[in-house]
Order: structure tokens, then sequence, then C-alpha cells
């Protein structure tokens, strides 16, 4: 008699961030995290008893915003107000919605300062510079299991804003409510499949309390479909407030200048410019170089260069890049480098809008995206509080160990991931 097979199951650990299999919702089964598994985890919430019941918490990206706000036609701050309504009724148990553009302030300041750091040694540590961005979980997937060991060493250790969140609502905000870890749970939205790979790193995995710092990743995408299955439509939600993690509701968004991908290139030149030269620099001029998706700014003095930054976007380009890094000839001390064609605004979660070619459609959410006031991380008064108070000050231990992480080579003889892009 034939032999009944078990059904095979696979999961984010097996994941090669081929990027052919992780941008497609249908083609992977990702059980640990979807938004199948946020509305079980709630019912299962609500069901339990008042002493274990757990605090969720809902931090939203940005992109995801300006997405949302895009495919329902409406304004970014009104999106805001109804998105935290309508995710604070999900089994009417979600407590809190909070925005990452908070934690990536932590993530610019603290790059900004690992770039200076790095400047400075540049002379006895020969892989100092370039720094690489660290905020794409796509490129360091792909960084680990194909250039390993060389190329770790470029890769900036600052967390990303998903990450940082995921420390300040796990270590900070938990305090605050006098809760452990393991009794918050934390879920973000975000612009694509990659941040669930990123949450499910063991390095985000707290052993003590065994919880991670990012409990549920769940997609712009995803959060549509709740709309659906819910059978609400996000325009007619009545508005609720917005939340904070510290001080008093705010009434209004902000965002970071420097384009969709979290501005790093822009704060990191302009802090560097400033700390290293003292040049104080207005406007920022990019130079694209292949195509737009690789582009140049440069800092010169009496036309000596002194410094020279890319931004390097999807696989073609980050490919290039670390060919002329393995043959000596790359010129830049920061790169910018996010795995997504366009960068985080076109990440392979985000809605894809009916009826406009994808030219409109993203530049309709740059424009949604672009719209708020600009915040400059060093002047939040908020995150200069958390750092004094909680982190103990600039460049402490517990600011280090908070607000950076570390990678790991996984070289394989062949895998999905040589693929000429
Ligand atoms: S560039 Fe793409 S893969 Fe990388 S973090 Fe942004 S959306 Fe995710």
């Amino acid at each position: 008699e034939a032999q009944k097979l078990e059904k095979a199951k696979i999961t984010l650990n097996d994941c090669l961030a081929c990027s052919g299999c992780i941008t497609s919702a249908e083609s992977v089964l990702i059980s640990q995290q979807s938004h199948g598994e946020l509305c079980r985890v709630l019912a299962l919430n609500k069901a339990a008893a008042a002493n274990q019941q757990k605090v969720v918490v809902v931090s939203v990206s940005p992109q995801s915003r300006a997405s949302l706000a895009a495919r329902c036609k409406m304004g970014l701050l009104e999106t805001a107000k109804k998105l935290t309504s309508f995710l604070k009724s999900l089994g009417k148990c979600v407590h809190h919605v909070f925005d990452t553009t908070f934690s990536r302030n932590f993530s610019l300041l603290e790059s900004q300062r690992e770039f200076v750091q790095r400047f400075h040694k540049q002379a006895e540590d020969k892989k100092a510079l370039p720094m690489l961005a660290s905020a794409c979980p796509g490129w360091i997937c792909y960084a680990e299991k194909t250039h390993g060991s060389f190329i770790i060493p470029y890769i900036s250790t600052t967390k990303s804003p998903q990450q940082v969140m995921g420390s300040l609502v796990k270590g900070y905000f938990a305090e605050q409510q006098h809760l452990p870890p393991d009794r918050i749970y934390h879920v973000t939205v975000m612009p694509c499949y990659d941040k669930k790979l990123e949450a499910s790193r063991p390095d985000f995995f707290n052993q003590e309390y065994q919880t991670r710092d990012v409990d549920c990743v769940i997609t712009t995408g995803e959060v549509l479909k709740l709309l659906e299955q819910e059978g609400v439509s996000l325009s007619d939600v009545e508005p609720a407030p917005l939340d904070t993690m510290l001080g008093s509701a705010p009434e209004e968004l902000s965002t970071h200048p420097g384009g969709g991908s979290g501005g790093y290139l822009e704060h990191i030149f302009r802090h560097a410019a400033k700390e290293l030269f003292g040049i104080q620099v207005h406007s920022i001029h990019y130079k694209p170089l292949k195509n737009k998706d690789f582009q140049e700014v440069t800092l010169e003095r009496d036309g000596v260069v002194l410094l020279q930054f890319a931004l390097a976007y999807g696989f073609r380009n980050i490919q290039n890049l670390v060919r002329k890094l393995k043959g000596g000839k790359c010129p830049y001390h920061y790169v910018e480098v996010m795995a997504c064609p366009s960068g985080c605004l076109n990440g392979g979660g985000q809605i894809r809008l009916e009826g406009e070619n994808s030219k409109e459609e993203l530049q309709r959410v740059e424009r949604l995206y672009e719209s708020p006031r600009a915040e400059i991380p060093e002047e939040n008064q908020a995150v200069r509080e958390l750092w004094e108070l909680w982190l103990g000050g600039w460049g402490s231990e517990k600011a280090l160990a908070v607000l950076h992480t570390q990678y790991h080579a996984l070289e394989r003889a062949s895998s999905a991931l040589n693929i000429k892009w």
C-alpha cells in the first residue's frame, strides 16, 4: 500500500532570501508570521485569564502608512488616525499603536556616531570603510549567505528601526508598564517580507524571557487583507488620536528627509561633514551613475574630495558594488544599500494600486511619504530624554548593547543567491 507522505512545511529558517519567493505571499508558507497568526494570537489573548493576558503593541512603518494612504486616497495624517483606530479594534485587545519613525531617530543617530568612529579608525582598520547600511534585511541576508566573512566587517552594526522599536517596546516600554518583556506581544507593519526574516533572527530573541523583540511582522498588503476580512473600508473608520511611547500624544506626523528608505545617506553625510570637516551642508546633490538606483554624493573643498557616499538599490547594483569592493576599487566612505529597486516604498509587501502604472503609483506613494514635517533626530526631545535616562547617555555601554547587533557568515558552496541579477 502506498505510504502517505507528510505534508512538507517551510518555515522562515529555511528561507534563502532569494527574493523569488519571499516577495510573493502565495508561494511560501510563512507559518510563524502572518496576519492569520496575528488573529489567532489576538483571539487566544482575549480568551486568556486576566493575569495571563498580554499587552498588544503594533508599530507601523511610515512606508506602510504611505502605501495605505495612496490606496485609500486619503491624506497621511487621516490615514494614521484611522489606522490607529482600526488596529485597536482588532480582536478588541490591541492596546497601543506606535510609529517606527520614532525608533528610526535612534537608528539614524547611532549610524551617524558609528560612521564618525569608523572614519577615525580607517588608517588602522582596512575594513572600517566603506560603512555599508544595515537597515535592509534583504541585503543583510544576501551578504551573510553569499559574501560572508568578506563583507560582514563593512556592514554597520546599528540596528534597523524595526529592531530598535523591538528593544524600546520590550525594554523601555515594558519597564514603564511594570511588565516582563514576554507579557507584551509586539507586532510591526512593514513594507516587505524580509522584515519577517529579520524579526526571526536569533540575535533578536531574548533567551531569559523566551520572547522575540518583535513577535509578529505583517506587511502593508496583509493590513489590507485584514480590512477586507473585517469588511471594513479604512475611509469609513472613525479616527483615533495618535499614540506615543513618551510624552503627550502628537498632533502631527513627521518624516526623515532623504528618500523612502530612511534617509541614512543624507543624515550621515550632513553629520559627518559638520563633525569631521566643520562644513554645514545645506543641500545635497545626487549624481546618477549607471541608473537612478545607483547615485553618488560628494563633499569637496578646494577641489579635494572629503567625503564620497553612494546609494545602491536592487541586487544588480549591489553586485556591482561588491565587485568593486572585492577588486579594491570602491571609492566610497558610505553606501546606503537596499535590496529593492527604488528602495523601501517599493517593497514587496506594499500594496499595488489598481489602474496605475508602477511609476505613477510609486510617485504617489513618495509624495505622501514626504508630506509630513521634516524631523531632525538631534532635536527630538523624547529621543534625547530616552537616550539620557534609559540608555545612560551618548556612547554608553547600554546604548551600544541595545542599539547594535551582529552578523553571521553562512557561506554555501552553491545557492540561489549566486544568481546574477
Ligand atoms: S529595501 Fe526592500 S527588502 Fe530592504 S528593507 Fe526596504 S522594503 Fe525591505
